[in-house]
């Protein structure tokens, strides 16, 4: 009979720093597994009274650091690089692990640990309130994990207890390291997931409405039923997606998806990755980041003003079934 290998977090305190759309799922998921966990939040913030309504202990930062044996840093990625210099790098005990749930920071070298410490990699695949809800219904979701620093011999074993403790254990870990989970997870949000297809809806209501049709009829087509399909991509592939559309939207999509999207779209889509693989994307981005965000402000507004979100509001305001309920809390970032 082979004994389990001990649990090198058993018995420590984890700092949990942001009580966001990971942190939240991440901090209560570790507490109902056993673990010890303070919060590190700024004072004043909103995060700050909510961590303590819901039991824990909070702590501004540097003070959580102190004398925890894991920080798993869950503040937005470009917040990262400050807390790092004012609150960790001082604080955070040798031998002690630093977390993270996406490698942007580290990969990048915006962030470069203390060489005394574990430096960690533990993303789930899914948003904060999936993490939780499924915990809480005894499941979990997957989790990528890497190690990038393993000051202690440990580090390896100290990222899967992380990812047991918020349940990624009982359903999928699967080995990555920090580079491979950047590109990947850049790459899909550009590409695919964000930029992909908004571009894809907003050229095909475009389409649509300069060829006469009325745009509340292109709002359906385009962006509203989108959800079913993609609910079915998500439930059971492009094999669930066929099976349940007609004979003449699969054959449409046979001959007609190839020309809107093909391989020069392909090209540049490598042309995309290279940008992320080689660092331009990473440095336009920390540039417009210090800059103030100009660019961003002016390109997210022109999104904001496309005629596609003034019907789609109208529309929306006609569907009861998507109002949320007074009480529910605002929606937490997905990607
Ligand atoms: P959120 O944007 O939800 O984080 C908000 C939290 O961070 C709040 O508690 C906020 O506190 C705190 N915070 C914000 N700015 C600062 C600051 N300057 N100093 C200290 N605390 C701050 O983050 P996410 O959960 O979306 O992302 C966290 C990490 O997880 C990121 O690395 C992200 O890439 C990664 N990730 C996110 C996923 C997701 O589903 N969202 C999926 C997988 C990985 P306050 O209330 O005081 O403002
Ligand atoms: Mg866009
Ligand atoms: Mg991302």
């Amino acid at each position: 009979m082979t004994t389990p290998a001990p649990n090198p977090l058993a018995h420590t305190r984890a700092a949990v720093l942001g009580y966001g759309s990971q942190g939240r799922a991440h901090a209560l998921n570790l507490r109902d597994s056993g673990h010890e966990v303070v919060l590190g939040l700024r004072k004043g913030g909103p995060s700050w009274q909510r961590a303590q309504a819901e039991g824990f202990a909070v702590a501004e930062p540097a003070e959580a650091v102190k004398g925890a044996a894991l920080v798993a840093v869950l503040t937005p990625d470009m917040a990262q690089p400050a807390l790092y210099r004012e609150a960790i790098a001082p604080h955070i005990a040798p031998g002690a692990a630093l977390l993270f749930a996406h490698g942007f920071n580290v990969h990048y070298g915006q962030i470069e640990p203390r060489k005394d410490i574990d430096v960690v990699l533990v993303a789930p695949k899914g948003p904060g309130a999936l993490v939780r809800s499924e915990y809480a219904r005894g499941r979990g979701v997957p989790c990528l994990w890497a190690v990038h620093q393993d000051a202690s011999g440990a580090a390896a074993a100290k990222a899967r207890a992380y990812a047991d403790g918020i349940g990624g254990g009982r359903a999928l870990l699967i080995q990555t390291d920090f580079r491979e989970e950047t590109e990947t997870d850049l790459f899909g949000e550009q590409a695919v997931l964000c930029g992909g297809a908004s571009e894809l809806v907003t050229k095909g209501f475009e389409t649509l409405v300069e060829a006469g049709y009325q745009p509340e009829i292109a709002y359906y087509e385009v962006m509203h039923e989108l959800k079913l399909i993609v609910d079915l991509f998500y439930e059971g592939g492009l094999t669930k997606m066929l099976e349940f559309v007609s004979e003449t939207a699969q054959y449409g999509d046979y001959v007609s998806g190839p020309r809107v999207v093909d391989t020069g779209t392909k090209e540049r889509m490598r042309a995309v990755l290279d940008d992320i693989r080689d660092g331009t994307f990473a440095r336009q981005w920390i540039a417009e980041h210090q800059a103030g965000l100009p660019n961003y402000r002016r390109l997210k507004q022109a999104d904001l003003d496309h005629p596609i979100e003034k019907v789609g509001a109208a529309l929306r305001a006609r569907m009861p079934w998507l109002q949320p309920a007074k009480e529910e809390p605002a929606p937490l970032k997905v990607v």
